[in-house]
């Protein structure tokens, strides 16, 4: 393993077995908005054969830079590679942060939706390998690592000691994937959003497609009640 500066949000010492948090200390008034991108093998192909147009949502993008929000990014490694101008724009964002969601979105657990699962002899290679795909992007990285589902047991989390990082799953579920109107979104998020926590969002477009339209009315009711958007890594210190 190549070695880490000191002092990355998330860096945990290498060979135990990582904290999982699900949000941070119920203080202040600042909450992490959290967007991740799901990359399977079966949206590659969806992607090639011209079935879907794009499984990244650059309104939201749009969005957060012009009203200059702070989100932070769990990118899968094949969606990285996938779009590699878009990871860049994020990256090349001050106020964003990188995480990792794993290479290919496969589950680390034996009931995870409907999830391919990972064999546990490939996991610390898949999130290792996903690092290594994301690093060289450069800006604010972290060693912030989201499961595919939020899926995991003992076996998952020990099999990521090697690696020195730490599990966010997050304690505000908008349930953005498939949704069919952006409401109930905005209800959701509304509803469980107190200091501390953590928001769970998709940039996927295609398979959460009312999310940039939800976006804007959940800022809005986040400001509404005191609450302030911070990156992942200031909400979790506290700060
Ligand atoms: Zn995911």
């Amino acid at each position: 393993m190549s070695p880490r500066p000191a002092g990355v949000p998330g860096a945990t010492p290498t060979g135990t077995r990582p904290p999982v948090v699900d949000h941070g200390p119920r203080v202040g008034n600042r909450v992490a908005l959290t967007f991740d991108a799901d990359m399977t093998d079966g949206m590659l192909h969806s992607l090639r054969s011209g079935r879907v147009r794009s499984y990244a949502n650059l309104r939201i993008l749009d969005l957060l830079e012009r009203e200059q929000v702070p989100a932070t990014f769990f990118l899968t490694g094949k969606w990285v590679q996938r779009y590699p101008e878009v990871t860049r724009r994020i990256a090349g964002n001050p106020r964003f942060e990188l995480a990792n969601h794993t290479y290919g979105h496969l589950a680390f657990t034996g009931d995870c939706y409907d999830l391919p699962r990972l064999p546990a002899s490939a996991m610390t290679e898949d999130v290792a390998k996903t690092f290594r795909v994301i690093e060289p992007y450069g800006g604010r990285q972290t060693r912030y690592f989201r499961f595919p589902g939020l899926c995991h047991d003992k076996a998952a989390l020990d099999a990521l000691a090697p690696l020195g990082l730490t599990v966010v799953d997050g304690d505000v579920v908008s349930g953005d994937p498939f949704a069919k109107s952006w409401q109930p979104l905005v209800r959701a998020v509304l509803e469980k959003a107190r200091p501390g926590s953590v928001v769970i969002m998709h940039v996927t477009e295609a398979n959460a497609s009312m999310t940039d339209e939800a976006l804007p009315h959940i800022l809005a009711g986040l400001r509404e009640r005191g609450l302030v958007p911070a990156p992942l890594s200031e909400v979790l210190a506290g700060a």
